[in-house]
């Protein structure tokens, strides 16, 4: 074995194809190793469109970009043939290192694809020495056409969540099957509300699913999701999830304290102490700020305490409990609530809580965890970080599948 068939075999080359020469450019920083791939004179090419070997029509010279070769760039350099089929006519073949239209070798984008699915896009563009855009464009191509597989045959439960791709803008909503206890993500798209539901039946259609199977859906309050759902799912369930419930509740109160901070003193750290998760840690700040604020009179602090009694509600072991410590629940908060309108956020938060009262109730008997969505976040975070620098609602979805979603053979697709 000489220098050119170990590197040959690294590459992928395969015969007709032979590895002819490589030249070390040292005038370039960092270096550049050339290796230079060429057909066996005369040799016979199949038809990319049926296979039968044809003899060469003309030649065009094309360059790869390939793993580095220690510290020097590495790129491959092919003339590659157009057959001349009798059937087909003349086409470019395609080379067994890349695939069609890539300028990039196959194990490149492998290794590209390897290291994505451990860091940071921006960090693995670096270290292999392109740009994060043109990063983007090869896990794209691969991620779609993974996507493309995924089997929806036995989804009967599922969960969606939107969020936002950008602070404040840009959302996506993403669906998860519930019955999925790793990578449970199945669908990922712009935007959110009614089409994005939509969108999903369409999706499920295409991947062997049936909306007419779907059971269970869960999902938070807004009208537009659950109207959508009702529509598009007949024989399903709609549960509304704790988490949302809790969350409405939080922001209820953060706004309160927002408008009483503008007039009275409140305690420091109070707002961050506010928003933590109820069962979250708090630093010994927070938690003297959330003392101080229960042995007060300000008007945040009876939206706490309505809040906090979530918690008890929570705990009900079955429908019928859960049913009988909400309608106490309700008439506490209505007791405590003053008629002062500082209070309106959770005199809405409790209108939207009863509205939702039967959707809230079926989190009791479902047969699936509600605790899924609650679970979201963390991926949410995960994939905004990966796609930091270059996130737009492409780029955040196509990382929520890389992370999220059952891909297994990324590379039998190409
Ligand atoms: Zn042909």
């Amino acid at each position: 074995m000489d220098a050119n068939d170990v590197l040959a075999l690294g590459l992928g080359v395969t015969p007709p194809w032979k590895l002819v020469g490589q030249r070390l450019d040292t005038t370039m920083q960092p270096n550049q190793l050339h290796l230079e791939v060429a057909d066996a004179r005369g040799g016979l090419f199949p038809c990319p469109a049926c296979g039968k070997l044809c003899k060469a029509h003309d030649f065009a010279e094309f360059t790869w970009r390939h793993l580095n070769f220690f510290q020097h760039h590495c790129y491959v350099t092919a003339k590659v043939p157009r057959t001349d089929c009798r059937e087909h006519g003349v086409l470019r073949i395609n080379v067994p290192w890349a695939r069609e239209g890539s300028r990039f070798t196959l194990l490149f984008e492998q290794v590209a694809i390897m290291l994505v699915r451990e860091m940071p896009v921006l960090a693995a563009a670096r270290i292999i020495g392109i740009t994060d855009q043109r990063l983007w464009r090869i896990i794209e191509h691969y991620v779609t056409k993974a996507v493309e597989s995924i089997d929806l045959t036995r989804v009967k439960a599922i969960g969606l969540d939107e969020t936002a791709a950008k602070r404040g803008q840009t959302y996506v909503t993403v669906f998860i099957d519930l019955d999925r206890k790793q990578k449970p993500v199945v669908f990922v798209t712009p935007g959110r509300g009614k089409d994005t539901v939509a969108r999903f039946k369409a999706f499920l259609a295409e991947h062997g699913g049936a909306p007419s199977r779907i059971v269970e859906v869960v999902c938070d309050m807004s009208g537009a999701f659950i109207a959508a759902v009702g529509e598009t799912f007949e024989n399903a369930a709609i549960t509304v999830d704790w988490f949302h419930v809790v969350q409405m509740f939080t922001k209820a109160v953060d706004d309160v304290r927002r408008a009483e901070a503008k007039h009275s003193k409140l305690p420091k750290t109070l707002r961050w102490a506010i928003l933590k998760r109820a069962d979250g840690r708090l630093t010994n700040a927070q938690a003297d700020a959330l003392a101080e604020l229960e042995a007060s009179d300000l008007f945040t602090a009876i939206a706490w305490r309505i809040k906090e009694k979530l918690r008890w509600v929570r705990k009900a072991e079955s429908v019928q409990a859960a049913r009988w410590r909400i309608t106490h629940f309700l008439r506490h908060a209505g007791q405590l609530l003053a008629d002062d309108p500082i209070l309106e956020p959770v005199r809405k938060a409790l209108t939207s809580f009863e509205k939702h009262l039967e959707r809230i109730l079926q989190r009791w008997s479902s047969s699936h965890s509600n605790a899924r969505l609650e679970g979201l976040n963390g991926l949410f975070q995960a994939a905004r970080a990966r796609a930091r620098g270059y996130r737009n609602t492409t780029t955040f979805a196509t990382m929520i599948y890389l992370i999220a979603a059952p891909l297994e053979d990324l590379f039998q697709s190409t």
